[in-house]
């Protein structure tokens, strides 16, 4: 069966088989309302004040036997944990959270939080479109100047028209400005574009009449010590 085309039921048993091949059977997976934002979620362990319905774009804990989830499908998502302070992040950034410095929000915010330092943490980013796929034009590549600087992150197709987006790039850069050291920042290479056998794209997909759109999930948790 066309892995893209799952019913509901066959969902559900997948996230179990998900689950189980993390250890992690019967962990809960907190997920927010991602609005493409520089909102950060700290969840302290009360389930009463968490819906997936908060709007936020990083979730952050210290609980542990949960998991916080990022959807994506081209937009980048980022896991960072803090070994020493036994805290996690989950990152939702596409270019509208890159231009408004999730990363860096959510950093800033694991330091104000959980008093982690930046030297400690590991981050892993997860597939997303490529520097070579991910094509915008000026409602993209302005706010992004507007935000990094003159042709950062961008490589031009058409000067002033349309260029390449490096999504990673501009997040990795987050990153190291944060603190975190290049040899703690993990690289999945897969590009969900031209690579899309293997991965959901929005922007594949959503050009095919009547196709659903599904969504990859990353997922980071911490286990009972
Ligand atoms: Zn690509």
């Amino acid at each position: 069966m066309d892995p893209k085309n799952v019913p509901a039921h066959e969902a559900l048993q997948n996230r179990r088989k998900f689950l189980a091949d993390l250890r992690c059977e019967g962990w809960p997976i907190l997920t927010a309302k991602q609005i493409h934002s520089n909102g950060v979620f700290v969840f302290t362990g009360n389930r009463e004040n968490f819906t997936s319905e908060i709007e936020a774009d990083a979730l952050l804990t210290r609980e542990n036997g949960l998991l916080l989830g990022i959807k994506t499908a081209d937009c980048l998502p980022i896991l960072v944990a803090d070994q020493k302070k036994r805290a996690v992040a989950a990152i939702h950034a596409g270019w509208r959270g890159t231009v408004e410095k999730v990363t860096e929000a959510a950093l800033g915010r694991m330091t104000e939080e959980f008093q982690s330092n930046p030297v400690d943490l590991v981050a892993v980013l997860g597939p997303s479109a490529c520097g070579r796929c991910y094509e915008v034009r000026s409602d993209v590549f302005t706010p992004f100047e507007k935000a990094f600087g003159k042709g950062e992150f961008l490589k031009w197709n058409e000067p002033g028209v349309s260029a390449w987006l490096d999504i990673k790039a501009a997040n990795i850069r987050q990153l190291e400005k944060a603190g975190l050291k290049r040899e703690n920042i993990f690289v999945l290479d897969g590009c969900t574009i031209h690579e899309n056998g293997l991965f959901f794209s929005h922007r594949v997909e959503s050009r095919i009449p009547h196709a659903r759109v599904g969504r990859m999930l990353a997922v980071i948790g911490l286990s009972p010590s």
